[in-house]
């Protein structure tokens, strides 16, 4: 016997809604995943009419589903706002041009224009480049730091006001977890934070940040959106993925586990003696940092002088060298050129 649709009491039910257990038709699903995302976007007022928004795009489920949603609902709410799609080439072969030509088609099929940025124009190197130099074991560190970057100079290219980016609930109760892990209290305490970065750089905010990375993919599958589903051949993130194995446990026993810890994270208050980064600029590029280099300049650093230790691990005595230009000593360059393959 069919389940007829809870809300609307008329459709056959396709789903149970993972969130709420509800047995919805698929209209009645869209409506709900739309609405709500709509709820979180308003209530933290998350952008203002008029506002230029990037739309960080990789073509993966995430930001597929995002972009759909934001044009949905920049039409249906008024929003006002100029839609576009960022994007960075890593320059991974065998994943991130095939996932930049889904991104292509989305930028057809929704209309929106796009911007590409890649590490190479960027940096001077790949990931692939990368990889040969530094190993599987911190390549992500690398990645994570230089897209952060190549983002917002990207949005910058295009005088964008806000990026938004595709992390859903599932990214942000795991980052919880793993800062938690690591007693990185300073992350711990922005990590929840809807929108980020007001301190100099452009805004970024995720109007995903409550949705379930499971309704995420019904929502795809059954509006048929184009995505590219691939995970990067250079992945290792072990400490995330752990993160991650615990969550989707959790998960199991607890499917509102996600939002609870959500919520706890957001509701963590951090004592007053924490002591907490100061933001500055770096010296070498100006982009905002803590330290008197940014950490891309001290990666960057490091692959271009075969040191591709200096930017993982605490080297800030060494920065005054760095920027200077001074040569290291012997034991200094033996400790950072060690890579773990
Ligand atoms: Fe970059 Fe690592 Fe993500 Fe691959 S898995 S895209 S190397 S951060
Ligand atoms: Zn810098």
């Amino acid at each position: 016997m069919p389940v007829v649709c809870s809300s609307c009491e008329k459709k056959n039910a396709v789903l149970k809604r993972p969130k709420t257990g509800l047995s919805l038709c698929k209209d009645c699903f869209f409506w709900a995943f739309e609405e709500e995302v709509h709820q979180t976007i308003s209530s933290a007022r998350l952008f203002t009419a008029g506002e230029t928004v990037g739309i960080g795009a990789s073509g993966g489920k995430d930001s597929t589903v995002l972009a759909h949603v934001m044009k949905v609902l920049n039409e249906r709410y008024s929003y006002g706002l100029d839609l576009m799609l960022l994007s960075v080439d890593e320059g991974i072969t065998g994943y991130r041009d095939d996932s930049l030509e889904t991104v292509k088609r989305n930028q057809q099929q929704y209309d929106l224009p796009l911007k590409i940025v890649s590490y190479q124009e960027l940096y001077g190197w790949t990931m692939d480049a990368i990889v040969k130099q530094v190993g599987l074991k911190n390549n992500c560190t690398f990645c994570g730091v230089f897209r952060r970057q190549a983002l917002d100079r990207a949005a910058m290219m295009l005088k964008v006001d806000k990026i938004c980016t595709g992390h859903n609930a599932d990214d942000v109760a795991e980052t919880v977890l793993m800062n938690f892990l690591r007693g990185d209290i300073a992350r711990l305490r922005r990590c929840t934070a809807i929108t980020t970065g007001s301190e100099g750089a452009i805004p970024r905010c995720k109007p995903l940040k409550y949705a379930y990375e499971k309704e995420i993919v019904l929502y795809a599958y059954f509006k048929k959106l184009d995505y590219f589903s691939t995970e990067c051949v250079y992945s290792p993130n072990a400490y995330r993925g752990h993160a991650r194995a615990f969550l989707k446990d959790l998960e199991s026993i607890r499917p509102s586990a996600i939002v609870d810890i959500i919520h706890s994270g957001e509701n963590l208050s951090v004592k007053e003696d924490v002591k907490m980064p100061v933001q500055g600029t770096c010296m070498r590029c100006g982009y905002i940092s803590s330290q008197k280099l940014c950490k891309a300049c001290v990666l960057l650093e490091g692959l271009n002088r075969g040191l591709p230790k200096l930017g993982i691990g605490k080297h800030h005595k060494l920065h005054h060298k760095l920027l200077a230009q001074e040569p290291l000593t012997e034991k200094e360059e033996k400790k950072l050129k060690a890579v773990d393959f």
